[in-house]
């Protein structure tokens, strides 16, 4: 047989028994913005080596249209799974059409692509959002809060809010509370989420008591119009440990870090996308179960657990090799442990 002269008969036995040949793996990005994707990508690549198979990878810069491109790319290069961080979920369908064609697995990475032919690992993106309002809540029990959300495209973005919304129902039915705007963040760009805070500020005559964010890098938009005002310090959330957003909490200036820890997720990510490139199957992986997506699909998923960082645990992430002490406590005088 041709494979069999091509390849020689080592490699083809290799073959016959379960695909000793290296994998490739292809990382579809939607773009490097946050801090945290490239603690993501360090980690995919890391457990790909440790499995020997090879990383290749796009960026498509927040174009979802450059993502398909990018996919299709990949995919010419002879991809054998598919890491999908998307920037568009609906826009991304036709790429996952495409990696069913050639019988490519896919994981849709953080983000959900709301297709059962998608493994959907992430962490629990609504308890992200509980803990944020909790976090929050603690702070302010009662006064004018402000919902700075995530992206429209980005279905993390209504997982949080809903999260949010579960811990704030009680307080606002029983009237402590009082939304008085929220508005989404296009593109989560910090820019975006800083002008919206400034004309909600303008409009509510500077009446906001706290501000539920929906990551590190929108509450830094928010911080910094909050600081314009003479307001820092009030309650604001984020999440996914970005150094600077836990400088901020040791300086009193941010509540709390939602903690992902993405090399887990990379780790995963990069686990699990060998195992399927081999032909298992999605319900084989380990923490795997069946989840049901707003529009109604049953899809294989794996959710890891987030972590409440605030002033309270700040150690936590040093210990963990996160963030250097140093780097955590710059500029903070009388913190709180460990900047004290
Ligand atoms: C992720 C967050 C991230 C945001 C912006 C969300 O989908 O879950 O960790 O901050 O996208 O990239």
């Amino acid at each position: 047989m041709k494979l069999f002269r091509i390849l020689g008969a080592a490699a083809v036995g290799a073959i016959m028994a379960g695909g000793a040949l290296a994998q490739t793996v292809g990382v579809s990005w939607s773009n490097f913005q946050e801090e945290r994707w490239k603690t993501d990508e360090a980690a995919i690549k890391a457990a790909l080596e440790a499995a020997g198979a090879t990383y290749i990878s796009a960026d498509a810069q927040s174009s979802s249209a450059k993502q398909l491109s990018d996919i299709e790319s990949l995919i010419a290069q002879g991809v054998d799974a598919l890491i999908i961080l998307a920037q568009d979920a609906s826009a991304i369908k036709p790429a996952v059409d495409a990696a069913a064609d050639e019988g490519i697995p896919v994981i849709a990475y953080d983000r959900l692509i709301d297709d059962p032919r998608a493994f959907y690992l992430t962490f629990d993106n609504k308890q992200v959002g509980r803990i944020q309002a909790a976090m929050v809540l603690r702070e302010a029990p009662s006064g004018n809060y402000v919902m700075i959300k995530g992206s429209p495209t980005d279905p993390n973005a209504d997982f949080l809010r809903e999260g949010q919304g579960e811990v704030l129902q009680g307080p606002i039915q029983a009237g402590y509370i009082n939304i008085v705007a929220e508005a989404y963040t296009d593109g989560w760009l910090p820019a975006n989420a800083q002008r919206n805070m400034e004309q909600i500020l303008t409009a509510n005559d500077n009446k906001v008591d706290a501000v539920v964010a929906s990551n590190d890098g929108t509450a830094g938009g928010v911080v910094a119009a909050l600081m314009a005002q003479g307001l820092g310090g009030i309650p604001v959330s984020g999440q996914d440990g970005d150094h600077a957003a836990l400088n901020r909490v040791a300086k009193g200036l941010q509540t709390v870090s939602v903690w992902k820890d993405a090399r887990e997720l990379g780790r995963n990510a990069g686990e699990i996308a060998v195992a399927l490139a081999k032909g298992g199957d999605m319900s084989t992986i380990e923490g795997a179960q069946r989840w049901g997506s707003p529009s109604g699909n049953q899809i294989w998923s794996k959710f890891l657990a987030p972590l409440a960082i605030t002033e309270n645990n700040l150690s936590v992430v040093v210990d963990a090799g996160w963030i250097s002490k140093d780097e955590l406590c710059q500029g903070v005088t009388n913190g709180p442990a460990p900047c004290n």
